[in-house]
């Protein structure tokens, strides 16, 4: 299996090649050349695996440069009971009937990202080391959040790396603020930028684009990469929980073999929901996947016109990990379904940074309404979801994942369809707490207490255990203290590196 720049020009390449770029030179992203099929035996036979099991089938489908044994380090080195406190690691709650709830963030940062960022470096590590890598590697991230701290879990105390965060000032959390300044490891630095996350996201696009910053770099032996999710390396760990969950409801005999379901996904950057493309490609049955979106429904307006248009006003969201405009991984899709025409790609990436918009060819467009559907929800009926939700059947949802469960609910109302339905459940309700607290006890509930003591009050309400990575936040001691202005980043980097 080789890997391809959705740009097309860039050689073919290996798959730790691949994931030891990031991204491609050309200004592309790394596909795999050929599709990859799953037979219906093997996934009957995936509900006697468990999911680290599962999860080397997959990946091995793919990481073809791979040994198994070395797919399996990988593997058990990010999913364990040190790591997860769930034994399932990505398990399944059955909220009614026809709807599952796939819990994704029992990881040690309590959002699903941890699922990829855990395994992400030890696949890097690794495909440094296939690939006769010498010089030190230093992930370089800008993160309105969740990424940030997942990222620091996944690369502290790494060998052979280094990880510089950048997070915006005013832009995040008390929480996330908090379990990024206090990151622990021997190789992490956490630096606030005095701007919004855009200011932060282009000024580590801008570091990873400086010619003369990366020969700098060079000389004293270190190669930048990115652990965002245009790395193929923090993707296809994400099309292992689709083949799960679809395992999970074989095995409780919720479904027949080859019976097709639903997936709904609470939607940013595109990347979650394209691993699930990824797995319906592959011959995983699934009937449709719904594409969640905030306000900031850029995605939304794109699978109901054809038209991708960037140029509109940016809200700031209860669900902030997918107050997003450009979803990079979209770029993938269209590479896809165009049958791997880069010229098209080019045309249209041209358009989008030229005029801030394209609109897809009408054959690509038939097959994208065809597999997908998208609506929105607005803050107002995310805060009202969570409540009905926690009226009707005890569970609490945070508000990424009382997005998707909104929309699917007016994707019910306007199809009537019965297919069985998996819900990606994207955070943890402790995570955004002061959100959840408010939708269920009302504005007043939350006058006057911070995030911290809010953990509590979420505790006592839902009858739910704080989880290991949120509790004692408040009394761990600050490590990180830099603040720098966003035209300072690449200094704070010299400065963090090279002295
Ligand atoms: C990152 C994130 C998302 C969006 O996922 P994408 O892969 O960017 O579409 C949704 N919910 C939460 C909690 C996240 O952290």
């Amino acid at each position: 299996m080789f890997y391809e720049s959705t740009r097309g020009k860039h050689s073919s390449i290996s798959s730790a090649e691949a994931i030891k770029l990031g991204i491609a030179p050309d200004g592309g992203l790394f596909v795999p050349s050929e599709p990859v099929t799953v037979s219906e035996e093997l996934i009957n036979r995936m509900t006697g695996l468990t999911y680290n099991q599962r999860a080397e089938e997959v990946l091995r489908l793919y990481l073809t440069d791979f040994t198994p044994q070395e797919l399996k380090d990988c593997v058990y080195n990010a999913y364990n009971e040190e790591k997860f406190d769930h034994g399932l690691i990505t398990p399944l709650h059955k909220l009614s009937d026809k709807v599952f709830i796939l819990e994704l963030w029992h990881g040690p940062t309590c959002a699903f990202k941890d699922i990829a960022l855990q395994i992400l470096p030890h696949l890097l590590t690794r495909s440094a080391q296939k690939t006769g890598e010498t010089d030190d590697i230093v992930i370089l991230v800008a993160t309105s959040g969740d990424t940030g701290k997942a990222a620091l879990e996944g690369f502290k105390n790494v060998p052979q790396t280094k990880i510089v965060v950048f997070y915006p000032n005013e832009g995040v959390s008390q929480v996330q603020k908090q379990q990024m300044v206090t990151q622990e490891g021997n190789n992490v630095s956490v630096v606030a930028v005095q701007g919004n996350f855009d200011d932060a996201q282009t000024g580590v696009k801008n570091i990873f684009g400086n010619a003369a910053a990366i020969d700098k770099f060079k000389r004293q032996h270190y190669k930048f990469s990115s652990a965002n999710s245009i790395n193929w390396g923090r993707l296809v760990p994400q099309v292992v929980y689709y083949f799960s969950a679809y395992a999970d409801l074989l095995k409780m005999e919720e479904i027949n073999s080859g019976e097709a379901i639903n997936f709904v996904v609470p939607t940013g950057n595109f990347g979650n929901i394209l691993a699930a493309f990824y797995a319906r490609c592959m011959g995983l049955p699934i009937n449709r996947l719904i594409c969640a979106a905030n306000e900031n429904n850029v995605l939304t307006d794109f699978i109901n016109s054809g038209i991708y248009d960037r140029e509109r006003l940016f809200k700031k969201t209860l669900s902030p990990s997918m107050d997003i405009l450009i979803s990079s991984n979209l770029e993938r899709l269209l590479y896809e379904l165009t049958g791997h025409d880069s010229t098209k790609i080019n045309e249209w990436m041209r358009e989008l940074k030229e005029r801030g918009k394209y609109k897809v060819a009408p054959d690509t467009y038939s097959k994208i309404k065809e597999i997908f559907w998208s609506d929105y929800a607005s803050d107002q009926e995310t805060l009202s979801t969570i409540k009905e939700i926690w009226k009707n059947y005890k569970y609490v949802m945070d508000t990424h994942t009382a997005v998707a469960q909104n929309v699917y609910a007016k994707y019910i109302a306007a199809t009537g369809d019965k297919h069985k339905t998996v819900i990606a459940s994207t955070a943890s309700p402790f995570k955004f707490n002061e959100s959840v607290v408010k939708a269920l006890l009302g504005e007043a509930a939350i006058q006057g207490k911070n995030e911290f003591e809010l953990l509590n009050v979420l505790a006592d309400t839902g009858s739910l255990a704080i989880p290991k990575g949120l509790q004692n936040l408040d009394s761990k001691p600050v490590l990180h203290k830099q603040v720098v202005a966003k035209e300072e980043m690449l200094a704070a980097v010299e400065n963090i590196i090279l002295s």
